[in-house]
C-alpha cells in the first residue's frame, strides 16, 4: 500500500520537493518557452551576473586550481587544517576580534555549524529560537535532530529589531528549558536584508545577561554571518563583534563562518564554527565536543578549500585582490537593490527593512496566491510564511526596476 513505510518512526515525514528548487525549475522551463530575457527568476539564492551565470571571484578559483594534486587527494585533520582555523578567525573578525577565549572547528559550510550547535548546545525536544523571518533549513536541521523552532517577531512597528518580542520569547523558553540556542542571522539577514545596529546588539546582549543571572540557564547565541562579506565596509559591518567579549560564562557566542558566498565556493562545502567565551574551559570543551561531532557525522572537511583560505590570509596581496573582485560584485548587488527600493517607493510597495544582502522581502497576505499571479507575468519569486522573497542577487538591474510595480498590482488582487 502507499502508506507502507520502511523508515524509523522519527524519520517519517511528508515527502516533497524543495519549494525553492521547484520554483527555479519552473522559471527555467518558462525561459525555454518564452526566452530568458522575458523571465525574471528571483528564486536563486546565489549571486548571478546579468547573464544569469554564477558570479565567481576569479582569484579564488585560480588559487584553488593551482593547488598541487595531493592537496585534493589528502584528508584534512578532523578539526580542520590549523592554518585554516587561524585564517577563519581572521576572516570572521578582521579588526574586530572580541576579548575572550576563541576556538574554531572546520565544518561543511555554515550549515555544518548550525547542525553541531543545535545538537551540542540544546537538549532533545528543546525549542530553538529564531525570528519569524528565517532561512528554511533552520527548521529542517532542527527537526532532523529532534528539536523544534520557536519564533519571535523580528520587526516592531517602527521596522526596527523587536526587542520586546525577542525578550518575551527568551523568557518563556527559559522557563521551560535550561539550554537555549538562539539562531540570529545578521548582518544582511536572509530573507529580509536586515542588519541589527550596534545599539540593537547591545540591547540583545543586555537582555541575555539579565536572563543569565540564573547560573543553571545556558544560552548559546549563534551568529549566522553567511552574508557578511556583502554587508558593507569590512570593519564597520563587523563592529558589533567586539560586544561578544566579557559576557557571563553561561552565555556562549558561536560565529558561523561560510566560504559559500564570500569566497564563491558554494560547492566546496567549507566553513567553520568559532566560539567566543570568557571561560577557558568552555572554549576547550567547544573544541573537543565539536571535533568529536565532526568525526561522528561527516568526518573531515574539504581540504583544498581550507588551503585556499589559509593562503589568502597569509598573503596581503591576495587578500587585496579577492576584496577588489568582491567589491565589484557587491557594487552590482547594491545597485540592483537600490533600483528595487526606489521603484518600491514609487509603487507604494511595503517591504521589510532592507540594509544589505542577497534578498528583499515583501510582507503580504496570501503569498502563495500572489506568487502564482506574478508567474503570469513570468516573474518567479519564493512564497514564505508571511510574504515573498525576491532574490536581488540573481536578477539584473533593469528587471529589478520593473518588478515592484507588478508586485504591488498582484498584492492588491488578494
Ligand atoms: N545561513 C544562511 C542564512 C544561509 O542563507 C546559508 C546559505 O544559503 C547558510 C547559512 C549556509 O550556507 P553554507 O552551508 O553553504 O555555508
Amino acid at each position: 500500500s502507499t502508506n507502507f513505510s520502511m523508515v524509523a518512526a522519527h524519520s517519517r515525514r511528508p515527502a516533497g520537493e524543495d519549494n525553492i528548487f521547484a520554483i527555479n525549475n519552473a522559471a527555467q522551463q518558462a525561459a525555454k518557452v518564452h526566452g530568458a530575457d522575458k523571465v525574471v527568476n528571483a528564486s536563486v539564492g546565489a549571486l548571478l551576473d546579468d547573464d544569469g551565470k554564477l558570479s565567481i571571484l576569479p582569484s579564488v578559483i585560480e588559487l584553488l586550481k593551482s593547488l598541487p594534486a595531493v592537496e585534493y587527494a589528502a584528508y584534512a585533520p578532523i578539526a580542520g587544517l590549523p592554518s585554516f582555523l587561524e585564517a577563519s578567525k581572521k576572516a570572521v573578525f578582521r579588526d574586530q576580534m572580541p576579548e575572550g577565549y576563541i576556538e574554531a572547528i572546520a565544518t561543511p559550510g555554515g550549515s555544518g555549524a548550525i547542525r553541531h550547535t543545535i545538537w551540542n548546545y540544546s537538549n532533545g525536544g528543546d525549542y530553538i529560537l529564531t525570528p519569524d523571518w528565517y532561512w528554511g533549513p533552520y527548521k529542517t536541521i532542527a527537526e532532523e535532530h529532534g528539536r523544534a523552532i520557536a519564533t519571535y517577531t523580528l520587526f516592531d512597528e517602527k521596522d526596527q529589531f523587536n526587542l520586546q518580542s525577542f525578550a518575551d520569547k527568551v523568557e518563556e523558553l527559559l522557563k521551560k528549558q535550561d539550554q537555549l540556542v538562539i539562531l540570529l542571522n545578521s548582518p544582511a539577514n536572509n530573507p529580509t536584508g536586515y542588519s541589527l545596529t550596534n545599539e540593537e546588539w547591545e540591547a540583545v546582549l543586555n537582555y541575555l545577561k539579565k536572563e543569565a543571572s540564573s547560573p543553571e540557564k545556558k544560552i548559546t547565541l549563534f551568529v549566522d554571518i553567511a552574508y557578511i562579506d556583502f554587508a558593507g565596509e569590512t570593519n564597520e559591518c563587523r563592529s558589533f563583534m567586539k560586544q561578544f567579549g566579557g559576557l557571563p560564562e553561561n552565555i556562549l557566542t558561536i560565529m558561523a563562518f561560510s566560504m559559500s558566498k564570500g569566497y564563491t565556493l558554494y560547492g566546496m562545502r567549507c566553513g567553520a564554527m568559532i566560539c567566543v567565551s570568557a571561560n577557558k574551559a568552555v572554549a576547550e570543551e567547544f573544541k573537543a565536543v565539536n571535533q568529536f561531532s565532526n568525526r561522528g557525522v561527516w568526518s573531515n572537511g574539504t581540504r583544498p578549500a581550507m588551503t585556499v583560505l589559509a593562503q589568502i590570509f597569509e598573503s596581503p596581496q591576495l587578500l587585496t585582490q579577492v576584496e577588489k573582485e568582491r567589491n565589484t560584485l557587491q557594487q552590482m548587488l547594491s545597485e540592483r537593490a537600490e533600483v528595487f527600493l526606489e521603484n518600491a517607493r514609487k509603487a507604494n510597495l511595503k517591504i521589510c527593512p532592507y540594509k544589505a544582502g542577497f534578498f528583499i522581502t515583501i510582507p503580504c497576505s496570501n503569498p502563495e496566491a500572489v506568487t502564482k499571479e506574478l508567474q503570469k507575468d513570468l516573474i518567479f519569486a519564493v512564497p514564505m510564511g508571511k510574504g515573498i522573497r525576491f532574490a536581488v542577487c540573481s536578477v539584473p538591474k533593469d528587471q529589478c526596476a520593473i518588478v515592484p510595480e507588478k508586485l504591488a498590482q498582484a498584492i492588491a488582487k488578494f
